[in-house]
């Protein structure tokens, strides 16, 4: 019985010590990995870490492939209250491949640190990470199957669009041209990450291209249409976000132009100065969203040998922590009503900079700022605004509730009053004691006026009666 009890134990061991072997060595090569093998790999890390992964498919390309998101966490099926939502999404443009493979390792290594680093476990445990290695896996199908010779794939467009020839950074609904206003003219993969953009309260994102070496903050263009530096109110911060990016990586901060034609300062462009573009993915973000977005060009080949493909992990793997971390800074809370309950759609302002975040479902908000001091005013329609100085420390963010008091009026969301709340002490019904008192008073008044009147009617009836003796007597015949 000891002998059997032995085995099936050394056996338990070697079959843990198995599946540590397997999670350390990893399932992800450095090969390049088209859909089949992407979808395979996914799954595979899904089913290695069960409790802390999530898989899913926002829906299906143009021709049918899914677009997979794996979402990292904790708790990975919810959005926990208080804990900020991010999202990397690589390969929009479908021969821009080497974000797809980068994010594929990222993947494996925070999964691969749970319990294991002590910064990537407490990142999986107080955000929630949402990760689409390819927003366009037509256009890399396209792109993989395309012979041109290896210089041509280097700077090409083949498979740049997806299936139906649209460019998926050209096809969001922009801010200054007024284009894409109509759902009808985006793309099938526009739309189903816009929907995504609409309904999930992300913080902080950044997309992953290719064919330079650079961190692009918004804006990406102007009203005016030219190439020149469009400012956003929150200007600062994404300067700030673009640099943690290219500080962090080994050759995109340097003074030396790392890719030809590149010319940029400390590996950080605002996007229209750098070349003007409509309708593109990371202003949709900021203008219509809570979500800061950037845009990283990881690689100046946009379709490199994959004996590089190491490199490029080496290089962007503490860019992409570093700046995911970035998530936990500035402000964050609630908004609450007296009675406790979370504020949905309160307006977070920050001094004069015209840019609102709003507060989640549950009252839970995010608001990106550098260290300093604020003016911070949170509104919403049918409460009392409050205003507060708070202080944003360097480091995690701080930490801040807001309490609005109702002010009787209640709004509808487009700002139409609904009806106007009567206040608790008009709308008490009259005590009984108060409506029986006033009828016995009536009825005694009513009871009293009655006899006055038979008295005075007596008393008239008297005196009419002695001048009608004195008329007989005294009247002429
Ligand atoms: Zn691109």
């Amino acid at each position: 019985m000891m002998a059997v009890y032995r085995r099936v134990l050394s056996l338990i061991v070697l079959l843990s010590l198995n599946v540590l072997e397997t999670r350390q060595h990893g399932v992800v090569d450095f090969t390049h990995h088209d859909y089949d093998q992407m979808t395979s790999i996914l799954n595979d890390l899904q089913a290695a870490y069960p409790s802390i992964t999530r898989l899913f498919s926002l829906g299906k390309s143009v021709e049918g492939r899914e677009l997979w998101v794996l979402q990292i966490s904790d708790n990975p099926e919810i959005h926990e209250p208080g804990e900020p939502e991010f999202k990397y999404i690589g390969n929009m443009h479908g021969n821009e491949v080497v974000s797809r493979e980068i994010l594929l390792h990222f993947i494996e290594h925070l999964l691969q640190g749970y319990n294991n680093d002590d910064e990537i476990t407490n990142l999986i445990d107080t955000t929630r990470i949402s990760i689409m290695p390819s927003m366009n896996p037509d256009g890399y199908e396209k792109a993989k199957s395309d012979s041109s010779k290896p210089s041509v794939k280097c700077s090409g467009v083949v498979g740049r669009a997806n299936a139906k020839g649209v460019d998926l950074n050209r096809n969001f609904p922009d801010q200054f041209s007024g284009e894409m206003s109509d759902e009808s003219q985006l793309a099938t993969e526009t739309l189903l990450v816009k929907k995504w953009i609409d309904e999930v309260p992300f913080v902080l994102s950044a997309n992953l291209h290719g064919g330079s070496l650079v961190a692009n903050y918004p804006y990406d263009n102007r009203p005016d249409g030219k190439s020149d530096y469009s400012e956003t109110p929150d200007d600062d911060v994404f300067r700030s976000l673009a640099q943690t990016y290219s500080s962090n990586h080994p050759k995109m901060h340097l003074p030396r132009a790392a890719c030809v034609g590149d010319h940029f300062k400390d590996g950080i462009t605002n996007g229209a100065e750098w070349y003007s573009v409509a309708g593109g993915m990371q202003d949709y973000n900021y203008v219509n969203s809570n979500s800061f977005e950037l845009t990283m060009d990881v690689s100046c080949c946009k379709f490199p040998d994959a004996s590089t493909l190491q490199g490029f992990w080496n290089d962007n793997k503490q860019s992409l922590l570093e700046y995911l971390k970035r998530v936990h800074t500035g402000l964050t809370g609630f908004v609450r009503d007296q009675n406790g309950q979370g504020i949905e759609g309160a307006d977070i302002n920050i001094g004069s900079r015209n840019h609102p975040v709003r507060s989640a479902r549950d009252g839970d908000y995010w608001r990106l700022l550098l260290p300093g001091d604020y003016i911070v005013t949170v509104s919403k329609r049918g409460y009392d605004p409050v205003k507060r100085t708070v202080t944003i420390p360097k480091g995690l963010a701080k930490k801040e509730v807001f309490v609005l008091t109702s002010n009787g009026q209640a709004m509808d969301e487009t700002g139409a009053q609904l009806e106007e709340v009567v206040p608790d002490k008009e709308k008490k019904p009259v005590p009984i004691s108060l409506v029986i008192g006033l009828t016995i008073v009536c009825v005694v008044s009513l009871l009293l006026a009655l006899a006055l009147a038979i008295l005075i009617a007596k008393k008239y009836r008297g005196k009419e009666s002695a001048q009608g003796e004195y008329s007989q007597v005294h009247t002429c015949p």
